[in-house]
């Protein structure tokens, strides 16, 4: 019998071969092999008759071969063998690539079955291409029944992954169950082998759904473990104190070329509150495009830089850091506060209005000496120390982030062992048990509220000739002494950043329906100093319309900007739709957005969404609602899987976990009597880093 953890190569049936391509997909045992979940299952379930096989169907038939023989082709290294069968209804034909063998299994008067779709050919007949077969007489493997498609197979045939997967499933050793009977019963779930063989050998869909179910709550459970075993450490670690200054914090208040709103001045203060003790703060701030997060940021940084400690920014684009390098600048007004800027291409020191540029060796210097601000991009993690004295860490537009970044920026820093303060900003709100999950521990701010006056952006798709409407909207506004953003997407895909649809664009609507005005084109392969050049003609109305790429998709705040037209609106998401719009409405003037598209049904239906839904919690909601369920969770927001079987769906699975977890670490914190869990959040720490 084999066991969970016994080598994957112990498996019967496994060549040597085929336990190489297994470890390089990083299936070591039993147990990681029966942990692949298949993508999806194909129906094989229905035996039809040849006649009633039609083209389009998946379906399963029976048959005598009748003929078999290799096909001629025009490439060397193709080789095509076709065969045909009969059931007396009918005939079918099969080919198969690169598979010479089959000529001595297919031979004539054999009884076999084929499984696959069936395609329809003038010359031929009904056919199938590289179906699934099974000489009739051997039990089945897949054919007949619902067969599982794995994602990785390596360069192993399904049909070889399928069989060796049944292979140690029959011969498992029923494995005891690291959940235990509470758990399971409690969450109402199948135990690990129930679960394993409804994966691979499903009676029906459901089967396999609750399998997957039950694989779903351990990744869940494990995560949730580990982030609070890290949160556990953490508080022991300690973080620097940031006291409250009140007679600071009126004063900053009161310089503000605004007041705060009440969401903003609640989101300061929480996060102040988190910031005077000595746990480190996790705090993820959620607030929709322009609701006002930079001065909240600002003004926890001001705190910071005033107990005598420095902060860290870290931000997606080097538009929005040296935007956000100015705007904090401007914030602090007469409090002076010594600011790195560090990204790819620039590395300079600014402090109230004097600005210079620095040499690696002098930011070396300046982040050794510490108590002060490092504001950048990624560049700010590569090869960089931070400063030692680092009190809080901020992450803006963190769902551009990889947990491993953000990680990055928290710790190691200090030498003293202690763990910063860290702030993670987002526009993007999503369900409450989905971010606890992706990002772990972290508390949850809301502003809701708008800044006063603020009014809705109006939305209008536009298909095809409507565009016009955009166009003469943006003359208008223009007049009036208002900007425009042209955002176009990415049309060709070797057209990587986008350069070439926004050149084009440009040059187009300069020579028509845009002629006579200033515009400007912005993408990311201009020069550092031609990018700062035209978003500075731009923002300072040197240039009225500013043509360019998703570069702009981030954290852009230029008020007088009232219309922004997105040209193949279909190719960006809802969420980054919603982005995009958030570059104009942001200040009192009244503001439209322009979708504009040539291609018609699903996205249409997406644009209109988006049109008709402004507030981007809601628009969350209903993105969530439209590709919530098949989604994998964790791809998306760190742009790598986190999660096998978990999926953004399994909200309540989430919450679940969360419960779980907090239980069996209040009852044994190190996890001494469970060997289990130390093991498997060992193995994740160190193929996962977590906040
Ligand atoms: P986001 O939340 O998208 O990062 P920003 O922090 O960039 O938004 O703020 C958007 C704009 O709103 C900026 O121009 C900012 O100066 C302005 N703003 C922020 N808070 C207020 C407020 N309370 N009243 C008026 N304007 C505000
Ligand atoms: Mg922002």
């Amino acid at each position: 019998m084999l066991k969970w953890d016994d080598p994957v190569g112990f498996i019967k049936g496994t060549t040597p071969p085929v336990r190489k391509a297994w470890n390089s997909l990083g299936i070591q045992t039993v147990g990681d092999l029966l942990l692949t979940l298949p993508r999806r299952y194909d129906d094989y379930s229905k035996i039809a008759s040849i006649r009633d096989a039609l083209a389009g169907q998946v379906v399963t038939v029976r048959g005598k071969v009748t003929a078999c023989g290799k096909l001629p082709t025009f490439r060397r290294r193709l080789q095509m063998i076709r065969a045909k069968i009969t059931d007396g209804t009918g005939f079918i034909s099969a080919t198969f690539f690169n598979q010479p063998w089959l000529l001595n299994e297919l031979t004539i008067g054999r009884e076999v079955v084929f499984s696959g779709k069936v395609s329809s050919h003038l010359r031929y007949g009904k056919s199938m291409q590289n179906p699934i077969w099974e000489p009739a007489e051997q039990h089945a493997v897949a054919v007949g029944k619902l067969a599982p498609v794995y994602p990785l197979t390596g360069s192993l045939a399904q049909k070889t992954f399928r069989r060796l997967v049944l292979a140690g499933l029959n011969d498992l050793q029923v494995p005891s169950d690291p959940l235990g009977t509470k758990i399971l019963v409690r969450y109402d779930l199948f135990d690990l082998s129930r679960a394993v063989k409804a994966i691979h050998e499903p009676q029906d869909l459901n089967d396999a759904e609750q399998g997957r179910r039950r694989l779903a709550f351990e990744e869940l459970l494990t995560y949730q473990l580990a982030f609070g075993l890290a949160r556990q450490q953490a508080n022991q670690a300690g973080a620097p104190i940031v006291p409250f200054d009140q007679r600071f914090a009126k004063r900053f208040v009161e310089q503000l070329p605004f007041s705060l709103t009440d969401d903003q001045k609640r989101a300061a203060w929480v996060a102040m509150q988190d910031m005077q003790t000595d746990k480190p703060m996790r705090r993820l701030l959620q607030g929709d495009v322009g609701s006002g997060k930079t001065v909240v940021a600002a003004f926890l940084v001001a705190h910071v830089q005033r107990a005598g400690l420095s902060a860290a920014i870290l931000v997606p684009t080097d538009i929005l850091a040296r935007q956000h390098a100015a705007t904090l600048q401007r914030l602090f007004a007469s409090h002076l506060v010594p600011m790195l800027l560090i990204t790819r291409t620039e590395r300079s020191w600014s402090c109230g209005k004097e600005h210079k540029s620095l040499s690696n060796a002098e930011v070396e210097e300046l982040i050794a000496k510490g108590h002060l601000i490092v504001l950048g991009t990624h560049a700010l993690l590569h090869n960089r120390r931070l400063p030692e004295d680092l009190g809080l860490a901020i992450v803006d537009e963190q769902h551009r982030f990889g947990v491993e970044q953000r990680e990055a920026l928290i710790v190691s820093a200090r030498s003293d062992g202690r763990v910063p303060h860290f702030l993670s900003m987002t526009a993007t709100p999503i369900p409450r048990s989905l971010a606890l999950t992706l990002y772990g521990d972290l508390e949850v701010s809301v502003i809701r509220q708008k800044p006063a006056g603020r009014l809705p952006v109006k939305t209008t798709v536009c298909l095809g000739e409507e565009r016009d409407q955009a166009y003469e909207a943006i003359r208008e506004a223009v007049k009036k002494g208002e900007r425009a953003f042209v955002v176009c997407a990415l049309i060709d895909p070797s057209d990587e950043l986008g350069v070439k649809s926004a050149t084009d664009e440009y040059k187009r609507l300069s020579a028509g329906p845009l002629t006579g005005l200033r515009i400007g084109l912005l993408h990311g392969r201009l020069k550092q100093n031609e990018k700062e050049a035209t978003m500075a003609d731009f923002a300072e109305g040197r240039l009225d319309v500013l043509v360019t790429t998703a570069v702009i998709e981030v954290g852009v705040d230029v008020p007088q900007a009232t219309v922004i037209a997105i040209e193949g609106a279909e190719r960006f998401g809802m969420a980054q739709l919603h982005q995009f719009r958030g570059r104009v409405g942001r200040s009192t003037m009244p503001s439209r957005c322009f979708l504009m598209t040539d291609s018609t049904g699903d996205s249409l239906d997406r644009l209109n969404i988006v049109a008709s839904v402004t507030d981007g919690f809601l628009l969350a909601e209903e993105d969530f609602k439209l590709r919530g369920g098949g989604n994998p969770l964790g791809t998306e927001q760190s742009g790598r899987l986190m999660f096998q079987a978990a999926r953004m769906s399994d909200l309540t699975l989430m919450a679940a976990a969360r419960e779980e977890a907090r239980n069996l670490l209040a009852a044994d914190p190190n996890f001494d009597h469970q060997p289990h869990w130390k093991d498997k959040i060992t193995k994740l720490q160190q193929t996962a880093h977590l906040e």
